[in-house]
């Protein structure tokens, strides 16, 4: 039991579970930051609590990466986002083709969408990501925060991959989204798994904390219940993995780890060229995704409240 109450649940039952940094953006010359469990939700969530103008310092324009969808990395995106294209086809069958992505970054996956005949647009933060839909796909993308934006229109899917742990209130993000579908539209949602071989494995290193720009981490049990607590029933659920997770863990290691012998051997692994990692990185993720993989993928309905 601790004094920091958790932001989800207001449960006081909650305990450090993890100190880390942001290894990502300031290699590692960043503030200590904490990621605490709670016992009643089941979820994890980052602490010191920060407003929205302290954390929008650690988001470079450059935050997403707007070239992904090229080289080999963009090619194994590809094939990730045409999977999730028919995921989403097989869900929307029978019912209707209007969805909105929360997060668009370049635009790549909406143009992907697009291509299939659904009538899709988008959100996203940055100016450049924006541009870049514009100049690239020919979409144009409401430049806004999600709390910030206002529709009248209702959807048959709401999308918002690796967006949900962004917010520094997930419950109101939830309330939102749920508020945009239609009666029985779908929200599909994915997110780094706290409750993951990933996380437990590369421990502080993991890249699905990256602290402190995910405010929420959430567990498969915390993740499902949070989402029936808020109105929907999951109706798809599976393993997800990120290519380049394991190369930043590795880097991580071999840069800031306490443990000399396993910093100097991955030092040795992280010189093999950036290709051989990439390709062994997403091969090992691909074989570890059936089992509690680092990201998970879910789709739930809205149901009646
Ligand atoms: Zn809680």
């Amino acid at each position: 039991m601790t004094d920091v109450k958790c932001p989800i649940c207001s449960s006081g039952d909650t305990k450090l579970k993890i100190v880390s940094k942001d290894y990502l953006f300031l290699k590692g010359k960043s503030d200590e930051f904490s990621v605490y469990l709670c016992n009643d939700c089941h979820n994890g969530f980052s602490f010191p609590f920060l407003t929205n103008a302290e954390l929008n310092r650690h988001y470079p324009d450059n935050y997403n990466c707007f070239s992904s969808h090229k080289g080999f990395l963009g090619r194994i995106q590809r094939i990730k986002s045409l999977n999730d294209v028919r995921v989403i086809e097989k869900f929307l069958k029978s019912t209707g083709n209007e969805l909105f992505e929360i997060g668009s970054g370049s635009g790549f996956f909406l143009s992907l969408i697009a291509e299939k005949g659904f009538k899709a647009s988008g959100l996203e933060p940055s100016l450049s990501g924006v541009k870049y839909a514009k100049d690239n796909f020919g979409i144009d993308l409401n430049n806004c925060f999600f709390e910030e934006f206002a529709s009248e229109n209702k959807y048959d899917m709401v999308i918002a991959f690796h967006v949900l742990e962004h917010f520094t209130d997930p419950v109101s993000a939830l309330v939102k989204m749920r508020s945009l579908l239609k009666e029985d539209g779908f929200l599909y949602l994915k997110v780094p798994r706290l409750d993951s071989w990933a996380a437990k494995l590369y421990g502080k290193f993991w890249h699905g904390y990256d602290l402190p720009r995910h405010r929420t981490h959430f567990t498969k049990k915390g993740l499902i219940d949070l989402l029936k607590k808020e109105g929907f029933e999951t109706v798809m659920f599976k393993g997800d993995y990120g290519p380049l997770d394991t190369v930043r863990a590795i880097d991580y290691f071999s840069r800031f780890s306490k443990n000399k012998p396993l910093k100097y051997l991955l030092r040795v692994v992280n010189l093999l060229p950036y290709s051989v990692k990439l390709i062994a990185s997403t091969l090992f993720e691909v074989v570890m995704s059936p089992f509690k993989s680092g990201r998970m993928s879910i789709i739930v309905r809205k149901i009646k409240q």
